[in-house]
């Protein structure tokens, strides 16, 4: 215990951990908001922040909410066909363009820029996760027996695969033509995990599976892929941070090029508010789903840890050093079960202040929580600690020391 530099109530003080009081909170570092990102991420953080307080008031009167197909969603999937079919309709005219005013310049380039930009839009399957590795059945048979008791009990039909990623993340997929639907989760997020976290992590992404919440977007998907490349194309924030020459010429055309963003910015606004309230829905929805089988305290405290990235880069930047008596698995699951009570509190704290959550698609994660605060659901199923044990040993044995690789190169990729 020491006292607080700000308002002298003696502190809880944890090694290796930020030194913050929660009587003040002084020294609670609360990010500031984030700007960057693709037009996309930019236009729905502004929906998050105006229009997240509204929709969770009428989910927290109303839970059916959100189960319910909206209008919105049948208007969403109406629009993304008209873009579609605009792409479509301007890569056939600028084909003809090409071959009937081909001595015109203007319309040359304006036809080649068209024909680009609608080949770059083309509609093509996922990729598989980057850096992630399949589990299989071969050597991995303890973990998919218990993934696919999980999977069961959330009513999935058979048919879902798990991969593990070396990032600090976990989401619901699809990949190639035939869209194999994949669980991803993250080796550093996995052994961070407690059993009934785990669990919590599972249910929550399976019941996007169960819901069909990626197929249901591809039409959307389709159409936000097209608006986001032009607006990419325009964007006239890329480069603003350059240091700014005037000159006549580059005034004029950033001024025509903020004209011409305008157009596909606003047309990807009006598919972001028809779409929002859907996918923030299936959040709260796959949520509650969750919560009803692996219980909302464990739900509760997944949460939590998903936004530990300062717990975990130091513990990867000590491996990318040195060699350590332990791997990075055992070395995130040792500090995370020794987490202080205190650090939790201090990053809900923070996610109140900040508006974070886990990626632009999820609400704000202080409001998920305190949804799922509204009903205490106790866990119905939870993974056991032999159980976790067995995964956590057989991802020991098979992939070790690929992924712990791959997250130790990623890491020095990203100082370089
Ligand atoms: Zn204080
Ligand atoms: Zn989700």
């Amino acid at each position: 215990m020491k006292p607080c530099p700000s308002c002298g109530v003696q502190i809880e003080v944890n090694e290796g951990y930020p030194f913050w009081c929660e009587h003040c909170n002084w020294n609670l570092a609360v990010p500031s908001k984030e700007r960057q990102g693709t037009a996309w991420e930019r236009l729905e953080r502004k929906m998050r922040d105006t229009y997240g307080q509204a929709l969770f008031k009428q989910l927290q009167d109303s839970p059916v909410l959100a189960t319910k197909q909206g209008m919105s969603e049948r208007v969403a999937s109406a629009y993304s066909l008209v873009v579609i079919g605009c792409s479509v309709a301007g890569f056939l005219f600028s084909l003809f363009g090409l071959v009937t005013w081909y001595h015109s310049p203007f319309i040359l380039i304006s036809c080649l820029l068209i024909l680009l930009l609608a080949w770059l839009s083309r509609p093509r399957p996922h990729l598989f996760p980057k850096k992630a590795i399949l589990l299989n059945a071969d050597e991995h048979p303890t973990t998919m027996k218990i993934f696919e008791t999980v999977a069961e009990k959330m009513g999935v039909e058979k048919g879902i695969q798990f991969a593990l990623s070396p990032y600090y993340e976990a989401y619901t997929s699809e990949y190639g033509w035939r869209r194999g639907r994949i669980v991803v989760i993250g080796y550093p997020l996995l052994f961070a995990c407690t059993p009934g976290e785990l669990t919590a992590l599972l249910a929550h992404e399976l019941a996007h599976c169960r819901n069909n919440d990626i197929r249901r977007s591809a039409l959307v998907s389709h159409a936000q892929r097209i608006l986001l490349n032009w607006c990419h194309f325009l964007d006239p924030i890329r480069d603003e941070d350059d240091e700014y020459h005037f000159s006549f010429i580059a005034t004029f055309s950033r001024w025509i090029m903020r004209l011409l963003f305008w157009f596909p910015y606003r047309l990807l606004a009006v598919l972001i508010h028809l779409y929002w309230n859907q996918s923030q829905r299936a959040e709260y929805e796959a949520d509650r789903m969750a919560a009803q089988l692996a219980g909302s305290r464990n739900l509760i405290s997944l949460l939590q840890i998903t936004h530990m990235n300062d717990v975990v880069e130091p513990l990867i930047a000590r491996h990318s050093l040195q060699k350590q008596n332990m791997t990075l698995g055992q070395h995130l699951h040792e500090t995370f079960s020794k987490l202080p009570e205190k650090e939790k509190m201090r990053i809900l704290r923070i996610l109140e202040r900040s508006q974070q959550s886990m990626d632009t698609t999820h609400p704000a994660t202080h409001m998920r929580i305190a949804m799922l605060l509204l009903k205490d659901a106790p866990p119905a199923y939870q993974i056991s600690d032999g159980e976790y044990n067995k995964v956590c040993q057989e991802m020991t044995d098979h992939v070790q020391e690929k992924m712990e690789h791959r997250i130790i190169d990623d890491y020095r990729a990203k100082l370089a």
